[in-house]
């Protein structure tokens, strides 16, 4: 079956702007637009600075100079996580109601001794699951999560996570006041009505705790399709956190080639930009994509 087909179809990308376009972050446009409009689809661009203090205006403002100078059109306004607080907070509220999250009062040293999970992050011990401990005030604010979620992955297959052991419960309001990326995610998608989610396997780990929250929440499960991450050889991520550069914005049709061919497809060499959507938008086919959730590249292309 054909997992993404869908009557009406709404891709997006979701950059968070904590620094400029590089490599990682076009293979995710790339792959989520061309996979959106091969559909017949919409696209959306979200910016997700719901962690503001890493965030940056210019940034923002940089990313969606860049997608535009390299010929991505979406639809729509760009819709902005840092003005949807009253948003999120009202969401929370209906969370609380329904007593699927609780207050917890531990500090970041305190997780310490944490078992690490499927993402790399500390499991919640659940000290403060069933009550504030004495002496403890309330910080942040956690969800409770139970059982096991599966889904399918157009790219990376079956997936499967026992919430409470492979992940843990996750906070949703942070100690500094900020919401967390995964409520704002799942209330940002269902409010946009995205239906199809095409982005990095990086984040695939935290798709079973956003499925769970639409559970919770009753709004619909997009489809989703984890593309492969850039990797530097010693396996750490491309990303702007470790400082990739940013993508040549005066040769679009390189950096575009260079991520379709990242993404399994075979565009000819030396495209201009103009050339290269007119490849991709005839050629594009998802089922090209290599099924792994990384790739390691030599050099920044
Ligand atoms: N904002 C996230 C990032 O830049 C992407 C989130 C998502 O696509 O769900 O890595």
């Amino acid at each position: 079956m054909d997992i993404l087909a869908a009557a009406s179809v709404i891709g997006r990308f979701a950059p968070s702007p904590t620094g400029p376009l590089h490599f990682g972050s076009l293979v995710a446009a790339l792959g989520s637009y061309l996979e959106a409009k091969a559909r017949g689809g919409r696209w959306l661009v979200r910016m997700e600075d719901v962690d503001q203090p890493r965030c940056k205006p210019e940034h923002a403002d940089d990313i969606l100079r860049t997608l535009d100078a390299f010929g991505f059109e979406w639809d729509g306004p760009v819709m902005v996580q840092s003005q949807r607080t009253a948003r999120y907070r009202d969401v929370l509220e209906q969370l609380k109601t329904m007593g699927a999250v609780y207050p917890c009062g531990c500090t970041r040293s305190e997780l310490d001794g944490a078992r690490v999970g499927a993402d790399g992050a500390p499991v919640y011990p659940g000290t403060c699951r069933n009550g504030l401990p004495a002496g403890k005030n309330a910080r942040a604010w956690r969800l409770r999560v139970s059982g096991d979620i599966d889904f399918d992955d157009a790219v990376q297959g079956r997936q499967h996570q026992d919430l409470p052991r492979d992940v843990g419960d996750c906070v949703l309001l942070r100690a500094d006041g900020y919401f967390a990326y995964q409520l704002a995610v799942v209330v940002d998608d269902a409010d946009q009505g995205i239906d199809h989610v095409v982005r990095g396997a990086d984040l695939i780990h935290s798709t079973a705790r956003q499925i769970y929250l639409q559970h919770l929440l009753g709004y619909p499960t997009p489809a989703y399709a984890h593309l492969p991450v850039a990797v530097d050889a010693t396996g750490a991520k491309l990303s702007k956190q470790t400082l990739a550069a940013p993508v040549d914005a005066h040769d679009p049709g390189r950096a575009l080639t260079a991520a379709a061919r990242f993404l399994g497809q075979n565009p000819p060499c030396r495209l201009a930009s103009a050339d290269f959507w007119a490849w991709a938008h005839e050629h594009w086919q998802l089922n090209k994509v290599p099924h792994v959730a990384a790739i390691t590249i030599e050099e920044n292309p």
